[in-house]
């Protein structure tokens, strides 16, 4: 066996999955998909049985044990007091800002390049979201704009943990304690990352997570929670994410609030899945690892800063030839995917928040691609996507 095979067997995988051919397809025909859900789903389909059973004699669809069974598991994990379940990822940054009493007449600083709801939540609360643009290698948020968009009406920074790996939380929590604002973490893409032997979703004083299925940790339908070490502003989130009630009488209304709550059975498939992230994870850093030695000259792989070592939600690399290696890499049997290709400031509905040019963000929304990456990969399947690339780009 391969080190690269033992090590994906120790993290309770079988390298030699996807050997299977398929025809129509160039070179060899091994398919890569973008992610296979399939093969994480099989994993854990035996412990869910119990999921079901408990549920279905319970009756408790909404809350219960199981929602506070994993939350506490969440916390643990993340190495918080609390985490605070709710329905999605945006939601959870969404209610963080509210929480904070962040709003109408706020700025909150967050980077040009990431998911839209970085940018939604933000508006969402009432707030203005000030896009900043990120650093080249990396393409984190970057300190030193973050710095120079402080204004009086600043109130929060909120730092993306980008395809699997921390900003530098560092100078930012320095740069926020400086300046009073709060920092959150938009830790979506980052489940059990960590900065410095800190995890992820600990270091600002609240941490924004999304269970989106193709996450790092998914459920099977959509999840998010906060985490925070903040005793009030966890009771805060409690109530905002359902209907504003007090705390002591449920038919006491402290605040307006929404329905955000994470159901029971999402709960529990996320519970048992938290047992095996971290082998997921290993997985994810041999594949990255693999795709790091074998990749072609032509194409260079977003870096990775050595005291934040990444979770690898996806694998990105950066090429002047995106359309042609897209097309190539179809044609061997491999999908792909951009995130993102247009950064938030450019995007119709953001384009009033927009203050002029953020050129290396711009940059790199032409030219990142993102490589099929998700545990379940096989060593041939990234040996196929590398080779498949160097035949196309040659
Ligand atoms: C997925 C994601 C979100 C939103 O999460 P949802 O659960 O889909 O609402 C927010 N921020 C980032 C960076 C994400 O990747």
């Amino acid at each position: 066996m391969t080190t690269v095979e033992s090590a994906l067997t120790d993290a309770g995988l079988d390298p030699d999955h996807g050997r299977e051919p398929s025809r129509g397809l160039s070179g060899g025909g091994l398919r890569v998909p973008f992610a296979d859900l399939a093969m994480q789903t099989a994993e854990v389909r035996a412990e869910l049985d119990e999921v079901w059973t408990d549920l279905l004699d319970s009756h408790r669809f909404i809350g219960g044990d199981v929602v506070e069974a994993f939350e506490r598991d969440w916390a643990a994990y993340c190495d918080t007091d609390f985490a605070v379940s709710v329905a999605n990822g945006t939601d959870s940054l969404h209610l963080i800002l509210r929480a904070l009493g962040i709003g109408s007449g706020d700025e909150v600083v967050v980077p040009a390049n990431t998911f839209v709801a970085t940018a939604e939540a933000v508006v969402l609360s009432g707030a203005v979201p000030v896009f900043v643009d990120v650093l080249p290698e990396t393409l984190l948020i970057d300190p030193a704009q973050v710095e120079a968009a402080l204004t009086p009406r600043t109130a929060a920074i909120v730092p993306v943990h980008l395809f699997g790996q921390m900003a530098d939380m560092t100078r930012l929590s320095e740069i926020a304690q400086r300046a009073g604002v709060a920092l959150v973490e938009d830790a979506a893409q980052a489940h059990g990352a960590f900065h410095e032997e800190r995890q992820a979703g600990s270091l600002g004083v609240a941490g924004s997570f999304s269970f989106y299925p193709g996450k790092n940790l998914g459920a099977f339908g959509d999840g998010g929670a906060v985490t925070t070490s903040d005793p009030a502003l966890a009771a805060r989130l409690r109530s905002l994410r359902d209907h504003g009630r007090g705390l002591s009488d449920r038919y006491v209304h402290d605040h307006v609030g929404m329905n955000s709550r994470l159901d029971a059975l999402q709960a529990g498939i996320l519970s048992v899945k938290l047992r095996h992230l971290d082998g997921w994870t290993a997985a994810r850093r041999v594949h990255a690892a693999a795709y790091r030695a074998q990749l072609p000259r032509e194409v260079q792989m977003v870096q990775e800063a050595v005291r934040t070592p990444s979770v690898h939600h996806l694998a990105v690399v950066r090429t002047d030839r995106r359309q042609q290696a897209m097309e190539g890499l179809a044609r061997f049997g491999v999908d792909t995917g951009i995130h993102y290709p247009v950064p938030c400031h450019l995007q119709e509905p953001y384009a009033v928040y927009g203050r002029g040019p953020l050129p290396v963000a711009e940059a790199a929304a032409a030219e990142i691609l993102s490589l099929p990456m998700f545990p379940h990969l096989t060593p041939d399947q990234v040996s196929h996507v590398c080779r498949s690339l160097g035949a196309v780009l040659a």
